[in-house]
């Protein structure tokens, strides 16, 4: 029995309701992810440019702290009024790393460049000729009276300078205030190259991880040409931050579709307790008008054999016959219903032992003897001399057989015909109930194996039942390790067939096959 529409309709918006706002908030952790990533990327960007030019500057003033420690004995000599030959000479003494030194006298120094480093002056020019591809590099001197009588310095290699002092430079010229981007300490998360002119490497310190955020600052002074690049190693937030935004996005997805498919499974389950509501109640009125009718036909019969108004020993026999009939209908709805309960309770318990089916098959049919007689139907038995043995309880595998001739009964109209053929196939006991009724559309015959369901159209809405046989009969099967198969097409009849795993024995039939018409 299907949800109404309205119902349908008000799950189906409760269901949008949770997974909208589900989805809405997934496609916007996504977004935010995202965004935030980008914000990573950009500020990692902008400090890399920042810290490229402080690596540039931080070279200059590594220049200027060597040109000074190198130059305090020609200064010391030109402050004591020393000829130009004896600054010379104390500017050779201290030579160091650089190539060689030189004296530009005051009327030269217009031929020079003055870079500011740290707020003090560094003179400065490239070389030419056998000098080509070095520098010069020097600081004013200052005579006695404190003028500037000309420049000291001396000419230096700038890519060995560049490369020899890279390393001192960033451990030691950096700016150190932990206030303005980590200071010194986030350098170490960094990668910094050393680039000659032609953007080839000189030197490097630490390995760079993420090109899209690398910047380069150009170095000046007698370094002119030379640039130095900056960029994320895999230990920067950057790059974490990179690794982190995919596993986060597919952990809000997927937590968008848990909530999506928990949403789905609750609905479709809500859908399946309102549908079983319903038909619980459909069942107890089916019950009751089940109960009711042999009730009433039994006093129907009881009164009028009591008021002995019947004189033809027939027509006693015709309401006997009736009671009878009534009592079997009455006792199999009432074991139906029990059975059903312990079922449901898990109190049903199989007295399981070996079993002929061959027996119960044909107890049942002797049974319903009456019932097919009175009816007009034609029984064709066909049960073979033997039949292998079967594990099962004899009381539940009859009570099955009972309800698919039940069905058979209550589900054929002009055709009545019921046919029963018990066999022994592919290790199988099988036991098929065929009627040539109403027959069973397609769509229902999975559904009707369910508890409560009854096929709602046609025929069967004048043939009252409580919905349980068929899934008693399903369960009980299922219970011996088993299956009921079913082939059917409305209109035409349908087939139910009982399949049994059979144990390795057989037994002769204790009675001959049965043939029988009425
Ligand atoms: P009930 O017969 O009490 O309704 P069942 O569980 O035995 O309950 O059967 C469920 C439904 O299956 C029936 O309501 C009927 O629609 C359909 N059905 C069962 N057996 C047959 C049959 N032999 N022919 C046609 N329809 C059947």
């Amino acid at each position: 029995m299907p949800v109404s529409r309205l119902g349908r309709r008000v799950l189906v918006v409760l269901g949008l309701g949770v997974s909208l706002p589900a989805l809405l908030l997934a496609v916007l952790g996504v977004y935010l992810t995202l965004r935030i990533s980008r914000a990573v990327e950009e500020e990692s960007t902008r400090y890399n440019t920042y810290l490229a030019q402080q690596v540039a500057q931080a070279f200059e003033t590594e220049l200027m702290v060597h040109l000074r420690g190198s130059i305090v004995t020609a200064e010391t000599a030109a402050r004591n009024g020393g000829s130009p030959e004896e600054v010379a000479r104390a500017l050779a003494e201290n030579v160091d790393e650089f190539l060689a030194p030189q004296l530009i006298p005051f009327t030269q120094l217009a031929d020079f460049t003055l870079l500011l480093v740290d707020g003090q002056p560094l003179l400065f020019s490239p070389g030419s000729g056998p000098r080509s591809g070095q520098a010069f590099a020097g600081l004013l001197l200052r005579g006695r009276t404190g003028d500037v009588i000309g420049a000291g310095g001396w000419w230096l290699d700038p890519r060995k300078f560049l490369g020899d002092h890279l390393t001192s430079v960033i451990h030691e010229r950096l700016p150190s205030n932990p206030r303005l981007y980590g200071g010194l300490e986030s350098t170490r998360r960094l990668s910094v190259e050393l680039l000659g002119p032609q953007g080839n490497r000189l030197g490097i310190v630490r390995d760079p991880e993420s090109p899209e955020t690398a910047r380069i600052a150009p170095l000046e002074g007698p370094f002119a040409g030379f640039s130095v690049r900056v960029a994320a190693t895999s230990s920067a937030p950057v790059v974490w931050a990179g690794r982190f935004v995919t596993i986060e996005i597919v952990f809000i997805l997927l937590m968008a579709l848990t909530i999506v498919a928990a949403t789905g499974f609750g609905l479709r389950y809500t859908i399946r307790q309102i549908e079983l509501a319903q038909l619980k109640a459909s069942f107890v009125s089916n019950v009751t008008h089940e109960l009711k009718t042999p009730i009433a036909l039994i006093r129907l019969a009881v009164e009028t054999l009591e008021m002995r108004r019947i004189t033809r020993p027939e027509e006693a026999e015709k309401f006997l016959r009736s009671i009878a009939r009534e009592t079997t209908r009455l006792s199999q709805l009432v074991d139906n219903i029990l059975d059903f309960a312990r079922l449901e309770a898990g109190q049903r318990l199989f007295r399981f032992e070996r079993v002929n089916v061959a027996d119960v098959v044909n107890d049942a049919i002797e049974s319903f003897r009456p019932r097919f007689e009175d009816q007009g139907f034609q029984i064709d038995v066909d049960v073979p001399e033997t039949l292998p043995l079967v594990r099962g309880d004899a009381r539940a595998l009859s009570h099955c057989v009972l309800n698919l001739l039940d069905n058979a009964i209550k589900y054929s109209r002009a055709r009545r015909e019921v046919r029963v053929v018990a066999a022994a196939r592919d290790g199988a006991v099988q036991v098929a109930v065929s009627d040539r009724g109403i027959g069973i559309a397609t769509a229902d015959q999975s559904r009707i194996f369910e508890k409560f369901v009854r096929v709602e159209a046609g025929l069967v809405h004048d043939v009252k039942g409580a919905g349980l046989g068929l899934s008693l009969v399903d369960q009980i099967v299922r219970a011996h390790g088993g299956r009921v198969e079913l082939v059917s097409s409305p209109g035409e009849g349908s087939t139910f067939t009982l399949v049994l795993p059979a144990l390795a024995e057989e037994v002769p039939r204790t009675e001959t096959r049965a043939q029988t018409g009425s």
